[in-house]
């Protein structure tokens, strides 16, 4: 199982960080070994000051493709997921300013939330206006809407798949909305898909 993950694919995200908007969709992979398990806090690690989390839509790939065309993508997953791509702020700028790969800041052990719950795609009205929001500590800190995305799901699975073959269980992170911000020891982070709650963690 692999994780996509998306960048700057929210125009008001680009601004907070200062990014250039890309010509292509910005993509980078998180190993396996970051999935955060199941009832488990997210520890921040001992190697940064400044871990962000990052509220995203996912999406599970449920078909095994390659060259996926747009008009074709949307028979490769059923389900909506959120969680959250955490990131080491302080090392990805550094490596940022090297022109480093990102890996360290982003695909470290715990940084990759999946929420336990998924919904089924028939179940949205229209997947291309979903709310999406993260909580700290009971007040909201990120609002997201899927009309706001620059590459929108079916055209992130198309994109992908020319580089890396899709399989059974991969799990797309769509993009971040603007919002993030630091975590501190107890925090509780909840995420929602619309009036849902998709996933409460705890931060130690
Ligand atoms: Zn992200």
């Amino acid at each position: 199982m692999k994780i996509i993950c998306i960048g700057r694919n929210y125009s008001e995200h680009i601004s907070e960080l200062n990014n250039e908007k890309p010509v292509d969709p910005v993509i980078f992979l998180k190993p396996d070994t970051a999935v955060l398990l199941k009832k488990q806090p997210f520890f921040i690690p001992e190697f940064s000051q400044d871990v962000h989390y990052e509220v995203e839509l996912l999406v599970r790939i449920n078909k095994v493709g390659k060259y996926i065309q747009e008009k074709f993508a949307h028979k490769y997953y059923q389900e909506i997921g959120l969680g959250i791509d955490f990131t080491a702020r302080d090392l990805q700028q550094k490596l940022k300013e090297k022109g480093l790969p990102w890996e360290k800041a982003k695909g470290f052990d715990g940084s990759a939330v999946i929420g336990e719950k998924w919904l089924n795609k028939n179940s949205l009205d229209n997947l291309n206006n979903i709310n999406f929001s993260l909580f700290k500590n009971n007040k909201p800190v990120q609002k997201g809407n899927t009309k706001d995305m620059l590459w929108k799901t079916d055209e992130i699975i198309s994109y992908v798949s020319q580089f890396f073959t899709l399989k059974i269980g991969d799990i797309i992170f769509t993009g971040t909305p603007h919002g993030v911000g630091r975590v501190e020891t107890n925090d509780q982070l909840t995420g929602l898909i619309e009036e849902q709650q998709i996933f409460s963690i705890q931060v130690k």
